[in-house]
Order: C-alpha cells, then structure tokens, then sequence
C-alpha cells in the first residue's frame, strides 16, 4: 500500500499523468487517509486553502418527462397528481438580485414549444441581470435539438444569445454502455452527451460533468468515466468543475443502500488525482451531507456549490433570510474544514479574479 501511494507522488512529482492501472489500484487501497492527504496536496498546489461556494437557486420548470429512467424519483407524467408545470411568472418569483446563479434542469416535457425555453431564460436574463443561468443537461439539448428540429449548434446559439451562461454536469450518468442499458436504455450515450459538451465549449459555453455513482457501476466503469472527460477536457478545455454525485436511493431503490461514506471520499479523491485538467472539483454537499463534505474539502474537492437544496419554497418577500442564513452556514462549515471561503458565480468568477474559467 505505502509503495502504491509512494509511487503515484512519485509519478505526479514527475509530473507524469496517472494511469487506469493507477486509478482502479486507488480504489482498491485501504490508506484513505492517505489517498486523502496526496489528493489534497493536488488540490492546495492549485488552490491552497480556497473553498468555493455560489449564492444559487434550483429551479425544476415541470417534472412531467417523456421518459422513466431506473433510478429517478423526480419524474411523473401528465396527469398524475404530483404533476406540475411552472408558468415564467413562477419562475420568476422564486428568484432574487441576492442570487448569483439559477441552475434550471427538469423533465422532457411531451408539449412545451421551443419558443417557451427561450422565453423563460431571456426573461430571467432582463428581470435579474446579475444572476448567471446555467441551464439544460446535455440530455435535454439532445431533446430540444431532436423535438425542435434543430442542430445542436443551433439550440445551444439561440439559447446563448437569450441569456444562457453555462451547461449544468448532468445526464451523462455513468458512461458505460452496461448500466446505460439496464438503467436508463431510452436516455442519450456517452458519445452522445460527449459530443453535445463537445459543442457547447466550441461555442464558447463552459459546463460541467458529473458521475452517478454508487449504484450497479464497477469501479472500472467509474475510472473509464473519468478518463472519457480528461480526454475531451485535453481537446476542449471547457470543463470547469467535476460533480460525483452519489446515488440516493430514495424509492427507485436500485440497490439496498446509499455509497458509504469511504467510497464518497475515494471517489472525491481518485478525481482530484485523474481529473488533472479540470479546475475544479465539487463536494456537493446537499447529497453527501455536511459533514462528509467538510472532510472532502480536505481530499481534493474545492468547492461546495451553494445554498441549492437548502431553500424551501417560500414567499418572495421573506425570501432573503434563508438566504442569508444559508451563507452563513456554508461560511462555517468551509472555516471548520480548514478552509477559506471564496464566493463565486456559474463560471467561477470571484470578486478576487474578477475573471472565470473562460
Ligand atoms: S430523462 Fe431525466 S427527468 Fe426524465 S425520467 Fe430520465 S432522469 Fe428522470
């Protein structure tokens, strides 16, 4: 084990990449603590004791999709009686000027005109300046561009000039064509969802990646993901954050129990270490919890995302306090962790850089 981690810092002392050989004998190793503290020396080279975190708000249009995949607890259909679809108005009144970024995903819905998407993002985008929108997985590009009849191109030039920032990580899942036909068989492949980001930075949008893990995937299945991002991040650079994203077994209940705490911080860890051409990587603390992810703040994650699942729905007009309580919890968990916090936006421009990844 000491002569595995030894001869990983050797090969990043050399400035050598790691290897899928690397990755999967990672995965294997009993010195968590030890995985740990390499990942985070990766990590204070690149950001010292800076831990990221943004003022954003998650706002799920409607969650009547056309398809069902396996593990989601979040879609119904038209009809049912938790079916719901947000009017712009609504939309609109669960923002506010304190927030920094909206992140908008929902499901593939059977009717909404392509006029409505663009609608909803240029009206937030005159109604709230200063909040970035980082909206759409690539599974929902592939859907606009197939339903629209639209190129990719296409779709993802009209929603930019309506106001879109960034595209959110999600949809891709785990890139392995296995699960893929288990779990999800009628959703987008990994050529697919790599082609769509592929574009997306071509056009100057930045975006995210995530991996659903914890699930029925293999740890090979999960290093094969990793190496298909830094292989595109190597082409395009667009990459600004990797999300593991840990399976909630909620009611889908693919398998018995969620990722323990031990694969939440190897997994945060192995990333820092493969992952070396994306800036940054993301403890996401509504799914990990608080306090895995103050110890993940200290295995190569440097950044928390935001105040996202902690806010309730609530009246416009007392909306702020949450907010400002919801600050000031993510200000201590970061300080207890050891860590500085830096607030940031969608494309990770702070007030000390003034500039974003792009
Ligand atoms: S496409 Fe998305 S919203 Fe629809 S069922 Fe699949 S995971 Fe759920």
């Amino acid at each position: 084990m000491a002569s595995l981690l030894q001869r990983v810092t050797d090969r990043l002392d050399r400035q050598e990449r790691l290897t899928k050989e690397d990755a999967l004998e990672l995965f294997a190793a009993q010195d968590l603590i030890g995985l740990g503290r390499l990942a985070n020396q990766v990590k204070q080279l690149r950001w010292g004791d800076r831990a990221h975190f943004v003022i954003n708000r998650q706002i799920n249009p409607t969650n009547i999709c056309v398809l069902s995949c396996r593990f989601c607890d979040f879609a119904t259909k038209r009809g049912r009686p938790n079916a719901y679809e947000m009017t712009i108005e609504e939309i609109l009144g669960r923002l506010n000027p304190e927030l920094r970024e909206v992140h908008i995903v929902q499901g593939l819905h059977p009717e909404w005109r392509w006029d409505y998407y663009l609608q909803m993002i240029r009206a937030i985008k005159t109604t709230f300046p200063q909040i970035q929108i980082k909206a759409w997985t690539a599974v929902e590009i592939d859907y606009f561009s197939k339903k629209f009849r639209l190129s990719v191109e296409e779709v993802l030039t009209q929603m930019k000039e309506a106001g879109l920032s960034a595209l959110p990580g999600g949809g891709a899942e785990v890139f392995s064509e296995r699960v893929r036909k288990a779990l999800f068989p009628f959703k987008i492949g990994a050529p697919r969802w790599l082609e769509i980001h592929r574009i997306a930075h071509r056009l100057g949008i930045p975006t995210n990646a995530t991996l659903l893990y914890g699930h029925i995937e293999t740890h090979e299945e999960r290093v094969d993901h990793f190496f298909k991002l830094r292989e595109l991040q190597d082409e395009t650079d667009g990459f600004m954050s990797f999300i593991p994203l840990a399976y909630q077994v909620g009611k889908t209940r693919v398998v018995e129990r969620q990722a323990s705490a031990i694969e939440d911080l190897k997994t945060v860890a192995i990333s820092r270490l493969i992952l070396d051409n994306i800036p940054h990587i993301k403890a996401y603390w509504v799914t990990m919890g608080e306090e895995i992810a103050s110890i993940a703040l200290n295995f190569g994650a440097d950044d928390l995302d935001g105040t996202i699942g902690e806010e309730r729905i609530m009246h416009a007009a007392d909306a702020e306090t949450p907010i400002r309580q919801t600050r000031e919890r993510l200000l201590s968990l970061i300080r207890s962790s050891g860590c500085v916090p830096v607030e940031r936006d969608a494309i990770y421009q702070t007030s000390t850089n003034g500039h974003g990844h792009h």
